[in-house]
C-alpha cells in the first residue's frame, strides 16, 4: 500500500521536477485545466529542457468512440498538454496513434475530437496505421516500429486507466502497441502479448506519462461501461504506474506478466511500498473531489470476463476479435442465453487451417459456420514495410 499525501501547495516551485518514485493525481472535472495544473505542479517544462526537441504526443484512439465511453483518451487532457508546451515555448510537437487492428485511426481522429485540437493548435497527427516502419533489435527481440519512433525525442504517453480482455489492465506500458504497424500488432499476439509489450519498452522509451482516468472501462478496452473518477495523474516511471493501477483495480503485478517482464528488463520498479502518491487539490468549485473519503472510492472489481471466457478457445486472438467476442457473451449472458449457444467457440491467427463448429473472424475461415467481421483486420497480408 503506497503512502498517500494530499499537497495543497497554491504556487508552483518554477525549479521543481517530479520524483521517479512519484505518482501525482488531481481530481476534478475542468480535465483541461487539470491537467495544465498537474504539469505545472511536476515541472514538465524543466524536465525536458530544450525547446528545440521533438516531442510526441501519444494518446489512446483504440476505437472510434468518444472518451466518455471508457477506451480513449480524453481530447481535453492532449488539449491541456499541447497548450501548457507551446505556452512553455515548446513548438515541435506531434500527436500520433493507430487504432486497433479492424478499425481506421482516421475514423477515430474525427469522432474523439483530435481533427479538432490538432487544428486548433495546429499540431500534425501521424496516423500509425499508414507510417512506414522498421525492424529493430529491442533487448533480444527484433520487433516493427513505425518510423515515428525514431523522430521522437521526448515522449509523453497519455493512456487510459482500464480494463482489457486478455490482459486484464492496460495502462501505460500496453500504450506503446498504437506505435506499432497493424501487422505488428497482430503478430505480438502470435508471440505470447506480454513478452513483446515488455521488450518494445527497451526501444521507445516514455518520458512523461499522463493518465487518463476519467472513466476509463474495467473490463473491456473498447469501453461501453465506464466508471467515472474524474482523476488524472502524472508520473515517469511506466512499470509504477501500471503497478499502482493494478493496485487501484484489484490486482497484483504477477497477474500481468508484461509488468513484471518489464521490471527484470530495467524499465521501472514495481515497488509500491517506495512510492508516494501525492493528491492535489483541484479548483474551488470541485468541492466533491477535495472530500479525502473520496480518493479512497474502490473501483468495482467483477471482473466480468472471467465469467464467460470458460466459452472461448482462443488461441493468438487479436485484441479486436476477442474483445468484440467477449463483449457479446456478456451481453448474452445478462440476458440468459449463453447456455443456449454451442461452445467452445473458435477465435485466432492460431486457428487458421483448422476447423471446428463456430469460430469468429477469418482466421476461423475452415470452421462450420464461420462470422468474418470486419475485412482489414491484416489477416492474409504481406509484409511490405508499410501499412498504407
Ligand atoms: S480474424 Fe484473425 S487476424 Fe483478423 S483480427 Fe481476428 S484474430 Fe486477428
Amino acid at each position: 500500500m503506497p503512502d498517500t499525501i494530499h499537497f495543497t501547495r497554491q504556487v508552483p516551485d518554477p525549479g521543481f521536477i517530479m520524483k521517479r518514485n512519484q505518482i501525482w493525481k488531481i481530481y476534478g472535472t475542468d480535465f483541461k485545466a487539470n491537467t495544465v495544473r498537474l504539469l505545472e505542479e511536476t515541472g514538465l517544462a524543466q524536465m525536458i529542457g530544450d525547446r528545440k526537441k521533438r516531442i510526441g504526443i501519444k494518446p489512446n484512439l483504440v476505437v472510434p468512440s468518444p472518451a466518455e465511453f471508457g477506451a480513449t483518451t480524453h481530447p481535453e487532457i492532449v488539449a491541456g498538454i499541447i497548450e501548457y508546451l507551446q505556452r512553455n515555448g515548446f513548438e515541435q510537437i506531434v500527436v500520433a496513434e493507430g487504432s486497433w487492428v479492424g478499425d481506421r485511426t482516421s475514423e477515430a481522429y474525427e469522432i474523439c475530437g483530435y481533427r479538432g485540437i490538432c487544428e486548433q493548435y495546429n499540431v500534425r497527427f501521424v496516423d500509425t496505421q499508414k507510417e512506414k516502419w522498421h525492424t529493430t533489435d529491442c533487448a533480444g527481440m527484433k520487433l516493427n516500429l513505425t518510423n515515428i519512433t525514431d523522430e521522437i525525442d521526448f515522449l509523453i504517453n497519455v493512456p487510459v486507466m482500464k480494463g482489457h480482455c486478455q490482459t486484464k489492465v492496460t495502462c501505460a506500458l500496453k500504450n506503446l502497441k498504437g506505435l506499432l504497424p497493424n501487422r505488428e500488432k497482430s503478430r505480438f499476439h502470435t508471440m505470447g502479448l506480454h513478452k513483446p509489450i515488455a521488450h518494445l519498452q527497451t526501444a521507445v522509451r516514455q518520458d512523461f506519462i499522463v493518465v487518463d482516468h476519467i472513466c476509463g472501462d474495467m473490463d473491456f478496452e473498447e469501453g461501453g461501461n465506464p466508471v467515472v473518477r474524474n482523476c488524472i495523474m502524472a508520473a515517469t516511471d511506466p512499470v509504477l504506474t501500471d503497478s499502482y493501477a493494478c493496485y487501484l483495480m484489484g490486482y497484483t503485478p504477477d497477474e500481468i506478466p508484461y509488468i513484471r517482464l518489464a521490471e527484470s528488463l530495467g524499465i521501472g520498479t514495481t515497488d509500491l511500498d517506495a512510492a508516494d502518491i501525492i493528491t492535489l487539490q483541484s479548483g474551488a468549485g470541485d468541492t466533491a473531489f477535495n472530500n479525502p473519503s473520496f480518493f479512497e472510492e474502490e473501483l468495482p472489481r467483477e471482473h466480468k470476463l472471467l465469467e464467460v471466457s470458460y466459452a472461448v478457445d482462443a488461441v493468438d486472438s487479436c485484441s479486436a476479435c476477442y474483445a468484440n467476442l467477449v463483449g457479446a457473451l456478456w451481453r448474452l449472458r445478462e440476458e440468459g442465453l449463453i447456455d443456449r449457444i454451442p461452445k467452445p467457440i473458435g477465435i485466432g491467427q492460431g486457428m487458421q487451417g483448422k476447423t471446428g463448429k463456430i469460430g469468429i473472424g477469418k482466421c476461423t475461415a475452415g470452421f462450420d459456420v464461420c462470422i468474418m467481421g470486419r475485412d482489414n483486420c491484416g489477416s492474409g497480408k504481406k509484409n511490405r514495410g508499410s501499412e498504407a
